[in-house]
């Protein structure tokens, strides 16, 4: 039985902002997305019986239906019955190292590797764009873990715009093992508080979306410039995860002290905090200082650097 093992990058929000409602229920966004290259690693093995199994090595992760791969899988059976039938079921593999519900859609990127995976199993041929949609239908942030690198992400998070590649900015990153923060509450807080500053018109919410193309920190990502993409960071979420959660709060300060650090910020709706350094040996030496200050084995911390891909192919069998 053939199978492929693939690398799944994870993501951090290099921007955020909350700019209006939808009506499906989600927020109109506008994000800056990059790749880092803290990753998954992820088989996708055809299997005899037509049923779709999933392992993993982590114990916060489920492996049951409720597994962002295991619908991933589910949903290219059901697009794609004939190529099913043939070629049977699909056993996935996970092996985790991206911190879980941190922030860095380690689901979805998992999940837009048992696409890419399927892909190739079944010989689909499906092109890039084909898989970002099908990606979209099981999560917004699916569609950028595909193709991966930069990117500006608006809508749900799933209109994709690629900006140029941002190779080798090292980055630290922190995150409480124990501490989750719930998106859907990350967002709720925030529209309960913030939700009268909405745009509401659909010809405003177009303009600001596209203004986000001229910004700085579009324009510092044009001229690869860490300093100043670092000092143009901005994560809307932090307004309402920051006053909540004192551990997240109290990360963001100690980075933002620490010499070499350009700048810091949260993830997504956290709660894992990164910093943007400016040299890999900087890098280690915050990670260093930051695991003496706070010297609690909860606390996950990691040198990592921006890559310029989503799903990598790693091997095939
Ligand atoms: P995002 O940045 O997209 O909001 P996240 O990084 O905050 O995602 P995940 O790591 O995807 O969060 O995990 C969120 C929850 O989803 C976890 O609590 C976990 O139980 C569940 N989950 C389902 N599938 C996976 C998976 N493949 N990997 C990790 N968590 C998964």
């Amino acid at each position: 039985m053939r199978s492929y093992t693939l690398i799944a990058p994870a993501k951090i929000n290099l921007y955020l902002e909350i700019i209006g409602d939808r009506p499906d229920g989600y927020h109109e966004l506008v994000m800056i997305l990059q790749s880092i290259d803290l990753a998954d690693k992820i088989s996708v093995r055809a299997i005899s019986e037509q049923i779709i199994r999933v392992h993993c090595n982590h114990p916060q992760v489920p492996t049951d239906k409720t597994n962002l791969v295991y619908r991933a899988a589910e949903l290219m059976t059901k697009q794609f019955p004939e190529a099913a039938a043939k070629h049977g079921g699909v056993e996935i593999t996970l092996e985790k190292n991206i911190p879980v519900a941190a922030g860095l859609a380690g689901g979805s990127t998992n999940a837009a590797a048992v696409l890419v995976g399927i892909d190739l199993l079944w010989n689909l041929g499906l092109t890039q764009t084909e898989i970002e949609e099908l990606g979209a239908i099981l999560g917004s942030d699916i569609p950028f873990c595909v193709a991966g690198g930069t990117a500006i992400a608006t809508g749900r998070g799933e209109q994709l715009a690629p900006l140029p590649s941002l190779d080798h900015i090292y980055i630290v990153l922190a995150k409480y093992r124990s501490l989750e923060v719930s998106t859907p509450w990350a967002y709720k807080t925030y529209r309960q508080e913030f939700g009268h500053t909405y745009l509401k018109n659909t010809e405003d919410l177009a303009a600001r979306a596209a203004a986000v193309h001229s910004g700085e920190i579009v324009k510092a990502i044009v001229h690869k410039d860490a300093t100043e993409i670092a000092q143009k960071l901005h994560n809307d979420l932090e307004r309402v995860v920051l006053p909540a959660y004192s551990q997240v709060m109290q990360l963001r300060e100690l980075f933002a002290t620490q010499p070499g650090v350009l700048g810091t910020m949260m993830s997504g709706s956290g709660p894992s905090v990164f910093a943007i350094v400016e040299s890999e040996a900087q890098a280690q030496a915050v990670k260093q200082y930051i695991r003496k200050a706070i010297p609690d084995e909860d606390l996950e911390l990691f040198v990592t650097r921006t890559i310029t891909h989503g799903i990598q192919i790693a091997s095939s069998i």
